[in-house]
């Protein structure tokens, strides 16, 4: 390891105490800071060398070390990270650029409930909200001063908006007191918007709403929120939908099922119905022998699917209605049928009372 000349370095002699050391090495961090020498690799460099400097520097033992021998042991860290990090929080804080960033501050996020209906949610949307928000006031643009006007800096902090105690390196910082951590005093606010910086407005935004969207989905729009405060950024928006319950269809994922009731001989002999669908009506084949509680499909009829391609079912659930007031003529018929029953046309019938007749053999 080379030795360096760390008081060459930070241009300091080699009998500088403490304050002056810790004077030369912000100065020049602060001039060769990469903040502001970006994609500067020499000032960058620099930097560090400047860092490392200080951090043997400052260290009494390591530079009663560095006296002695003209380097520090072990070769590796000087171990100035700490120290480093301590002297860099608010370093900047006098200057334009570390106090804006610091008191900007990002705009909130906020949530608009938005019902629709299910054939919205398969069908998607396109639609406008009508959104109250806090904007950045046009009149100030958003400073909150009266145009014309300055703000003072705050005497207590001298603007910094914060209030610092040192214990050896380490720096403690406590929002000011005085400007409430803001910096400066606002002597003339903005008549607009009282000083706020910001100005409530209903915006009308509009929004598409992809098909096949679900109860609970949420939307965000991106940067539709609150104005931030000072420079800081928007707010999002959240749309979040609530799909209603529909009349005849429950909604099961993609598929959409709904209730099918038939009569018996509808059910015994087969049939065509029209049954509902999202837009309208289709036809249904029933087949001879269909059971209660059985499934019939229609393929594709159901949600179309978020993401991705295609639909779901539409799912009907048969019930098969038994008849209760019977006219004599239906009556006849049936007990003409109940006679013409036989096992192989309700196998689970004569299987039942098969079993029956094994257990308790009556
Ligand atoms: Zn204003
Ligand atoms: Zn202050």
């Amino acid at each position: 390891m080379a030795a360096k000349d760390y008081y060459g370095v930070l241009g300091v002699p080699r009998d500088a105490d403490d304050a002056a050391l810790k004077r030369a090495y912000r100065n020049l961090a602060r001039a060769y800071h990469p903040d502001r020498n970006p994609g500067d690799k020499k000032a960058e460099d620099r930097f560090k060398e400047i860092g490392e400097a200080y951090g043997v520097l400052s260290d009494p033992e390591k530079r009663a070390q560095y006296d002695r021998f003209g380097t520090v042991g072990g070769g590796g860290d000087p171990g100035f990270g700490t120290i480093f990090e301590d002297l860099f929080e608010g370093f900047f804080g006098g200057g334009d650029r570390g106090r804006s960033r610091s008191r900007a501050r990002r705009g909130d996020d906020l949530r608009y409930d938005l019902e629709i209906s299910l054939e919205e949610a398969a069908l998607g949307l396109e639609t406008k909200l009508q959104v109250p928000r806090l904007e950045t006031c046009d009149t100030c643009r958003g400073s909150g001063v009266e145009p014309g006007s300055q703000p003072e800096t705050c005497a207590t902090c001298r603007g910094q908006g914060q209030v610092r105690f040192s214990q050896g390196f380490l720096t403690v910082a406590r929002p000011c007191p005085n400007c409430r951590g803001e910096g400066r005093i606002i002597r003339n606010p903005c008549a607009s918007c009282r000083g706020q910086g910001r100005l409530s407005r209903e915006r009308l935004l509009k929004v598409t709403i992809p098909a096949g969207v679900e109860d609970g989905n949420q939307l965000r729009l991106s940067g539709e929120g609150e104005s931030g405060l000072l420079g800081g950024s928007p707010g999002d928006l959240y749309v979040v939908l609530h799909v209603k319950p529909h009349e005849i269809f429950v909604r099961d994922g993609a598929h959409l099922i709904c209730e099918l009731p038939l009569t018996f001989p509808q059910a015994a002999l087969g049939d065509e119905v029209e049954v509902p669908v999202l837009d309208g009506v289709a036809k249904l084949k029933i087949p001879a022998g269909t059971q209660p509680g059985q499934r019939l499909v229609l393929r594709g009829k159901g949600m179309p699917h978020l993401r991705g391609r295609g639909r779901g079912d539409a799912v009907y659930e048969v019930v098969v209605e038994v008849p209760t007031r019977l006219s004599a003529r239906q009556r006849e018929l049936l007990e003409e049928l109940r006679g013409a029953n036989d096992g192989d046309s309700s196998p689970r019938v004569s299987k039942f009372l098969e079993r029956m007749k094994q257990l308790f053999g009556s």
